[in-house]
């Protein structure tokens, strides 16, 4: 039997949610994907991003410049 600690968010350590695993939501997936995108940081999954993942990163990414 291997029941352990309840999985957090990779980032801000609430719940993992089973589809956006290992993150809590779709905005920290996002930021993270963010991150590897920007360079020097690895991806704690072995997933590639795929490109659907990539699109909706460059949607944020745009709304995120436009706030600076
Ligand atoms: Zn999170």
């Amino acid at each position: 039997m291997r029941l352990g600690k309840k999985a957090v968010c990779a980032l801000c350590d609430k719940p993992q949610a089973k589809s956006y695993k290992p993150f809590c939501s779709r905005r920290c997936k996002l930021i993270d994907l963010g991150n590897w995108i920007d360079g020097g940081y690895k991806l704690p999954s072995e997933e590639a991003p795929s490109e659907a993942e990539i699109l909706d990163l460059s949607d944020y990414l745009s709304q995120k410049k436009q706030q600076f």
